[in-house]
């Protein structure tokens, strides 16, 4: 195993997707990270992990076949099809989430056979607002929950957490562990805003830590305290993160005051739990964050501290 590199996966299908003209969630998205993690020198610590799309299999685990087969039955073959308000597939749409599924997947099998201790997904569309039965919120696809099942099934895991900081509540990653209790979900957001989320944590295996508009890193981090702790009780044998740097103060989309160091603080937080309840093995994949300059230097940010263990 080499501690001091980390799986990278990427992959142009991803930049190919778009949900309309001058949507916030563009491809440029993850081109500007890659970028970022060039310029910092970071990608000089990157196993590039080789990958394939996730199959049906794979999806089925979490969605409901019906939406699986809507959402393959609407793809358009030219322009765009929106699914709901804000979110729209073009013709590669489905092969751009399928390829951010599948980067979930081979990071998890990269991590698990001990490559390297951490994972780093740059990959869109995003996942963790997609429910079983319901794509919604730029999500075709869960991602997250896609990898979550794929695991403890793979390799046979009891427990498995997953840690969500995009400022939008994970309502897809919620959707899909109340019904699998060996996951369990900690996600901090700003409260009030989409999806509009119910606060109250009703089930043992999930923490909410909904923040009022306007929270700086220093409130986030006290919020967190108490998460990090809910995941060290969990004993996870694998720790999923559901990375969206939109709580930036510069994003567009969102109204808390985080900073790049924040992300890099929460990040060093939890390495250093993982490092204790489950060998450093952690998994992370892009969500959102719509500042393109805010969104590279942040995940730049969080990738420095996964090399930190
Ligand atoms: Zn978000």
């Amino acid at each position: 195993m080499t501690a001091t590199m980390f799986l990278y996966l990427s992959s142009a299908i991803c930049q190919k997707h778009n949900n309309s003209w001058g949507h916030p969630e563009s491809p440029e998205r993850i081109v500007h990270i890659e970028q970022a993690l060039q310029d910092s020198g970071m990608m000089q610590y990157a196993i590039a992990q080789p990958f394939s799309p996730a199959t049906d299999t794979d999806v089925l685990r979490v969605h409901h076949p019906k939406v699986w087969q809507t959402l393959k039955d609407n793809l358009p073959q030219n322009g765009f099809v929106k699914i709901d308000e804000d979110t729209g597939m073009n013709p590669y749409s489905l092969d751009a989430a399928l390829m951010a599924s599948g980067a979930m997947l081979a990071a998890i099998d990269g991590v698990m056979n001990n490559q390297a201790k951490t994972a780093f997904c740059n990959i869109r569309p995003p996942g963790h607002h997609a429910e079983i039965k319901r794509p919604m919120g730029f999500c075709l696809i869960n991602h997250i929950a896609i990898g979550a099942a794929y695991a403890l099934d793979k390799y046979n895991l009891e427990r498995i957490a997953i840690v969500d900081f995009d400022v939008h509540h994970g309502n897809g990653t919620e959707d899909y562990i109340r019904q699998e209790p060996r996951v369990s979900f900690v996600s901090s957001f700003q409260e009030n805003i989409f999806p509009f989320t119910n606060p109250i944590s009703d089930i043992d295996n999930m923490l909410k830590l909904p923040l009022k508009t306007q929270s700086d890193g220093k409130v986030f981090m006290n919020g967190w305290q108490e998460g990090f702790e809910f995941v060290r009780n969990f004993k996870p044998q694998l720790i999923l993160v559901s990375a969206g740097f939109d709580a930036h103060q510069k994003d567009p989309l969102a109204s808390l005051n985080l900073t790049e160091d924040d992300f890099y603080h929460w990040t060093q937080q939890l390495v250093e739990i993982a490092d204790n309840v489950c060998e450093g093995k952690i998994v992370s994949t892009l969500e959102g964050g719509y500042d393109l300059e805010a969104l590279a230097n942040s995940a730049t940010a969080h990738v420095k501290a996964l090399l930190k263990q």
